[in-house]
């Protein structure tokens, strides 16, 4: 087994290549694993994806290291000792460069500063997360935000070496490992040294712009959301389009949206409060047009919007209305004030046959608490109260819950 020789080492900007394939073998799951005398395709590694792209027209699916050989899973197979050209998907690759150089410079600014270590680091389809071992604000997040992006305008050269055991034991990196063999360093003068096993950009000003998205308390630490370079464009480029939307459907300026969206809420709450008034209003007219009887008095998704109509015309059968009662407030004064009406029970029933009902059941003759019981077997449900006044649940259809109360007097 012979060491692959790693051409993105020596040049992090190689994107197509030619190579000699030394192994092709068949694996189980319909892919092929190839190796290749010298590869520019970085397998994972450091928090970093590996690499995709084309090998000899094959797609390059997948990457891993093995014993110092760089495994590429295709989706077909390739022939041995073949001399094919390689080509990576280079955009993708770029960006992932932009977005690890800058998670460096940030972890070097954060370490410098306040001493806090990257304690875990993830690569997501989004953005990157960094978590660090210590706490910092949004205002102290600004600030190292400002100076990463001054970094990025400084254009300083990224270095990345493999040091010796010797030079190693003396050296200050980040993340030091126990390792003294194969410890690869990325170095961005006087900003960051860590250890790193990547490819990434050659000088910091190719990372374009570092964006902290967020930046939250995390197990005693820090969580940030990061976005660099091209992400960050596309990023900014789908929140644009977002605010300019929100923008003109409230005819608002984009700068004065969240000022539009409060005025609003103040405006929707105010509704709130008027359509409650106005249905306990509404409430109280259909009681008065209620007859007194000696049975039950029963409504199924009685609605006071419902029941304007019905009040208007006085004429309609408003012991059932299609709309839905959403509100409990309305639904219980209409117990009450049916209560005195019937010498049975007065109950009002809220929602629909698919998702069930919510019920409340007053009565001034019979003992409720201990009816309650024979209410929830007849209609599969569940519920309680005092003895003039229960409530709850069931899962019984409208034409169920009809039958029972016409047939329970
Ligand atoms: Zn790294």
């Amino acid at each position: 087994m012979m060491r692959t020789e790693k051409l993105y080492y020596a040049d992090s900007h190689l994107a197509e290549f030619r190579a000699k394939v030394l192994r092709c073998e068949a694996l189980k799951d319909g892919r092929y694993v190839v190796v290749l005398d010298q590869t520019a395709f970085f397998p994972e590694g450091g928090g970093q994806a590996a690499d995709t792209g084309t090998i000899g027209g094959a797609k390059v699916l997948d990457g891993k290291e093995k014993n110092g050989e760089i495994l590429h899973f295709l989706s077909s197979p390739l022939e041995q000792n073949a001399v094919v050209d390689c080509r990576l998907d280079w955009e993708k690759r770029i960006r992932r460069m932009q977005n690890h150089s800058g998670e460096h410079v940030l972890s070097g600014l954060v370490h410098g500063t306040y001493g806090y270590d990257n304690v875990g680091f993830h690569m997501g389809e989004e953005c990157m997360t960094i978590d660090f071992s210590g706490e910092l604000t949004w205002e102290q997040m600004l600030e190292l935000e400002k100076r990463a992006n001054e970094t990025v305008r400084a254009n300083i050269p990224v270095r990345t070496y493999f040091p010796s055991a010797e030079e190693l034991a003396v050296l200050d990196y980040r993340s030091k490992l126990e390792l003294t063999e194969d410890v690869r360093i990325v170095e961005i003068e006087g900003i960051d040294r860590g250890a790193c096993c990547a490819p990434h950009v050659s000088e910091t000003g190719e990372i374009g712009i570092i964006k902290v998205l967020s930046c939250e308390r995390h197990r005693g630490g820090t969580r940030v959301e990061v976005v660099c370079g091209m992400d960050a464009l596309d990023n900014f480029n789908a929140r644009q389009q977002s605010v300019t939307e929100i923008s003109n459907l409230l005819s608002a300026k984009r700068g004065e949206v969240s000022r539009a969206v409060e005025h609003l809420l103040a405006e929707r709450d105010e509704l709130k409060y008027t359509l409650t008034a106005a249905e306990r209003m509404i409430t109280r007219l259909l009681a008065d047009t209620v007859h007194e009887t000696e049975g039950n008095l029963l409504f199924i998704n009685y609605s006071a919007i419902a029941l304007k109509a019905a009040a208007a015309s006085f004429a309609a059968d408003v012991t059932d209305h299609q709309e839905i009662m959403k509100n409990d407030v309305a639904q219980r004064e209409l117990v009450n004030l049916l209560v005195p009406k019937c010498n049975g029970m007065a109950a009002v029933f809220a929602g629909d046959d698919a998702s069930g009902y919510r019920y409340i059941i007053g009565s001034r003759t019979c003992d409720l608490r201990t009816k309650a019981r024979e209410i929830s077997t007849a209609l599969s449900g569940r519920g309680g109260g005092k003895p003039e006044m229960i409530m709850g649940s069931c899962s019984a259809k409208a034409d169920r819950i009809r039958e029972f109360f016409s047939s329970s007097n």
